[in-house]
Order: C-alpha cells, then sequence, then structure tokens
C-alpha cells in the first residue's frame, strides 16, 4: 500500500461589487469511486439563467461521479460533462427564461497520486509547484483565440472588452466539447491547485495568485484572493478554490525511538525533578531498610521473591510487543484525525454560496 494522500482544501464564493447575483457555484466531494472531485462553475445568460445552469451542472458532475459503472477517470469526466451539457440545454428549451443558459466548467480529480484536469469555457485552473505558476487550461474565449493566432498579446488581451466572451460553454448547444488534460499530473508535496473563475483572474493578476497561495495556507489565500478581487473593482463573481498537497505520514515509530525522542523533549527542570524524586526514593528505601528489624527483613526477602515471579507472569500475558503496536497505531491514528476533520470542515462548505466570510482560520 502506497503512502495516503494527504491535502489540505478551502474555497470561497463572492458575488462582488456589481453583479445582483452570484451565478458562480463550486463543488467539493470526498469518497467517489474515482477519488476527491472539485468543479468550479460560472454561469451565464439570462435573469434566472446562470445560476440555474452552474448548479445543475455542478450537481450533475457530482451525482455522475458517484456512479460506478464507469470505465476510467477520463470516461467519468466526459460523461458527467456530457450529461450537464444535455440537461442544461434541453431545460433552456423548455423554459423561455433559461433560455441561452450556460455555464464554464473547470474539474480536478485526485485520484491516488495523480491529479486530472478538465475544462470547458474560461474558468481556469493553475498549478502553483517549485514557486512557479503554470495555468493548466487553455480558456476557450474569444480573445484567447485573437493571442493564440497571434493579433493580440496576452496583455492586450486582458483588458480586451469582448474579453468575457466564450467560444465554448455547457448547455448552449446541443453538444459540448470538453478539454481533458491527456496525462494526469503527478503530485508533488506542496503543490498547489487553484481553481477560479473570471471574477478572480480578471480583477487579480496572476503574479499576485501566485504570491499568496505560496505565502498563505489555502483558507487565508481563498479569503485574501476574494477580498483583493473586491478591491481592485470586482465587477463579476469571484469563486475560487486551492488545494494544496501535503507531504505523506512518516511510517510510525518504534518503541524505543519514541522514548528516546521524548526523552529528548525533557526540559532542565524536567530532568532536574526527575533525578531529584529518584534520590528520595533511594534515600528513603534505604532508611527504611537501615531500621527494619532483621526478622522482618527476611520474611520480606521470601515475599519478594514471590511477588518477583508473579510481576514477571503479568509481563508474560500482557505482551510487550503487542502493546507497543498499539500505540503505535494510536498516534498515526490521531494525526489522521487531524486531517479528515480538516476536510470535513471544508466539505460543509461545498454548497456554501457566500462563504468568503467563512474563510476565517487557516488548518495548518
Ligand atoms: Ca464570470
Amino acid at each position: 500500500m502506497g503512502p495516503r494522500l494527504r491535502l489540505l482544501t478551502a474555497n470561497g464564493t463572492d458575488i462582488g461589487r456589481e453583479r445582483e447575483e452570484n451565478q458562480d457555484y463550486y463543488g467539493f466531494y470526498e469518497g467517489t469511486p474515482y477519488g476527491y472531485l472539485w468543479a468550479v462553475c460560472d454561469g451565464m445568460g439570462g435573469a434566472a439563467g446562470g445560476k440555474k445552469a452552474s448548479i445543475m451542472a455542478v450537481e450533475l458532475i457530482r451525482d455522475t461521479f458517484h456512479e460506478e459503472d464507469h470505465e476510467n477517470i477520463e470516461e467519468v469526466i466526459r460523461t458527467s460533462v456530457t450529461r450537464a451539457n444535455k440537461a442544461i440545454f434541453e431545460r433552456s428549451l423548455e423554459e423561455p427564461v433559461l433560455h441561452g443558459m450556460g455555464t464554464t466548467a473547470v474539474i480536478l480529480v485526485i485520484k491516488n497520486t495523480q491529479a486530472y484536469i478538465a475544462h470547458v469555457g474560461d474558468s481556469r485552473i493553475y498549478l502553483v509547484r517549485e514557486g512557479q505558476m503554470q495555468q493548466l487550461t487553455t480558456d476557450h474565449s474569444l480573445v484567447q483565440g485573437l493571442v493564440e493566432e497571434g493579433t493580440l498579446t496576452k496583455e492586450q488581451a486582458k483588458d480586451h472588452p469582448q474579453s468575457h466572451i466564450i467560444t465554448r460553454s455547457i448547455g448552449v448547444m446541443e453538444k459540448v466539447d470538453c478539454d481533458i488534460r491527456s496525462t494526469p499530473i503527478e503530485l508533488k508535496p506542496d503543490d498547489r491547485f487553484i481553481l477560479c473563475s473570471d471574477g478572480l483572474t480578471g480583477m487579480v493578476s496572476e503574479e499576485v495568485i501566485r504570491e499568496f497561495a505560496l505565502e498563505f495556507g489555502p483558507r487565508q489565500a481563498c479569503k485574501k484572493l476574494i477580498d483583493l478581487a473586491n478591491k481592485n473593482g470586482g465587477t463579476d463573481n469571484i469563486t475560487v478554490q486551492i488545494i494544496k498537497i501535503l507531504p505523506p505520514l512518516p511510517p510510525p515509530r518504534s518503541f524505543p525511538e519514541r522514548l528516546l525522542k521524548r526523552a529528548k523533549s525533557f526540559s532542565k527542570k524536567q530532568y532536574l525533578l526527575l533525578v531529584l524524586c529518584g534520590a528520595i526514593i533511594t534515600i528513603a528505601t534505604g532508611l527504611g531498610w537501615w531500621f527494619w528489624p532483621e526478622a522482618e527483613q527476611e520474611a520480606a526477602m521470601e515475599n519478594h521473591a514471590i511477588s518477583d515471579e508473579v510481576i514477571s507472569e503479568g509481563r508474560a500475558d500482557e505482551d510487550p510487543g503487542e502493546r507497543v503496536e498499539d500505540s503505535g497505531e494510536r498516534v498515526e491514528d490521531s494525526e489522521e484525525r487531524v486531517e479528515d476533520s480538516g476536510e470535513r470542515i471544508e466539505d460543509s462548505k461545498e454548497k456554501g454560496e457566500d462563504s468568503g466570510e467563512k474563510t476565517g482560520s487557516d488548518l495548518e
């Protein structure tokens, strides 16, 4: 069995300062048959359509990931997006008020030590590794097309008046093509993944996103990025999820090693106290022996011999080997519990639509 995956994750979303509704939606799900799943969707269209589309997409992706009958991760991703597209498209035809609704989607799946990336539209996934940040997705947008054909520079694209026009989305057409990264990414400790909607990347530079992701834990970084996007204008809904990969747990230490480590961690005061206790016990025993009548001493010696046997029998029953192993497992358990509870805290926010305020203290 390989090392257990450990990670921290946090997320937040905010309506921004100009929009009347938050049409972004996101989810984080543990324990799917295909590993951990994260999704960020940025809805658009109509009075009620955008919000409806992003919620439908996240929920349909989630539901598909909980089915066990898909062959591999690539297939489950493709099926989930196709299903979301079909459902949103059909729904938009049924209800005139939802006509034209659609949504972007970025999907991150982590299974064992690998990460799978997929997207439709201009929401993004970044990877921060060894201090450098790389965009793992390529926007399906009008300006990205112009950048690729050399008409615009990346800098010009940022402030382009049509930067919000996307060329691919879920639910707008009868069919959708989802980009899935051809090879999964082999995880390294300290990797950070950032999923976000364009409400973040439009307001905060990549350089600052990288700095915040490196400098702060996921929870604090999410909060600070959302705050900064709002400070810089907040013209759109802002959503961000950050995942930090932790190093695997070291194997449980053997009993003598742990004892040694504990002894090393004693302070001078504790040492002194220990020595003092030892000295008192020695002196008291010596004094007692000195003043004890000789006949009673002999009797005690005999008793002592008997009681010695009893003790050693008791020890044999207990089997100290097992005891060591037991306590080792307990130590490991308690560390895993810390990690677990961290994830649960994140999980509880999975449907929070306005949890920007809740991203208070970090788990680390
Ligand atoms: Ca947006």
